[in-house]
């Protein structure tokens, strides 16, 4: 993509949704770090009904202790790899109460430490929870950037870095869902719906899909 075309190509996004909200439901970073940390390889709203349950009951990092890892499994078992972040969630409520006084810790190091998040789920939360202009690059984001030649890279951390590096300033806090969304709703993974893509006078792909 021409570096003149990635503002326009921003503001464009922006216009269309000025505040863009993670489709995951939560009211606190730790609800926010819980539910990123179920939603690996499952949908959101999947992860929405199970928490829905579940925080009303316990959305804190001792409270989930106090459920065990039976009581937790019973609020999941309905997303995918339930039994694994099962545990992931409790080793991680453990630091989270051993270590940092039950509080999310805001640093990256300090997240990626627990168990079950890696780079994007501290990338989300940084983001999300605490304001930082951080990219969690996904599916759909690694798609949107080869495809439109914003961010080309051969894994999601080379796309990552360019993001960081060429999103202008002003559109860096809220990048990433603009991305996501697009490549959810719009650019989609088959075949991409250019011939209604508000973006497309400033995206690379070729050809653009035509109107069916
Ligand atoms: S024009 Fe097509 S390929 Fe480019 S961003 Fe829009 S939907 Fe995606």
């Amino acid at each position: 993509m021409k570096k003149e075309n990635i503002a326009p190509f921003f503001a464009t996004l922006q216009a269309a949704n000025p505040e863009p909200e993670t489709e995951l439901e939560y009211s606190t970073p730790f609800e926010l770090l819980a539910a990123v940390l179920l939603s690996a390889q499952a949908t959101d709203v999947g992860v929405n009904k199970a928490t829905r349950k579940l925080y009303p009951v316990a959305n804190t990092p001792q409270a989930i202790l106090d459920l065990g890892l039976e009581g937790l499994e019973g609020y999941i078992k309905t997303i995918g790899l339930y039994r694994s972040k099962a545990r992931h969630l409790m080793e991680a409520c453990r630091m989270l109460v051993e270590q940092h006084g039950g509080e999310v810790p805001r640093t990256r190091a300090e997240l990626e430490a627990l168990p079950g998040v890696g780079r994007k789920t501290a990338n989300v939360v940084l983001n999300v929870a605490f304001g930082e202009p951080t990219m969690a690059v996904d599916t759909h984001i690694f798609r949107v950037s080869n495809r439109t030649g914003l961010a080309p890279g051969k894994t999601p951390l080379e796309v990552e870095l360019k993001l960081v590096k060429h999103v202008p300033p002003e559109y860096r806090l809220h990048a990433h869902h603009w991305l996501i969304l697009h490549g959810r709703y719009v650019c989609v993974a088959r075949k991409p719906l250019c011939w209604k893509c508000a973006v497309a006078p400033y995206c690379d792909y070729k050809p653009k899909t035509p109107a069916p």
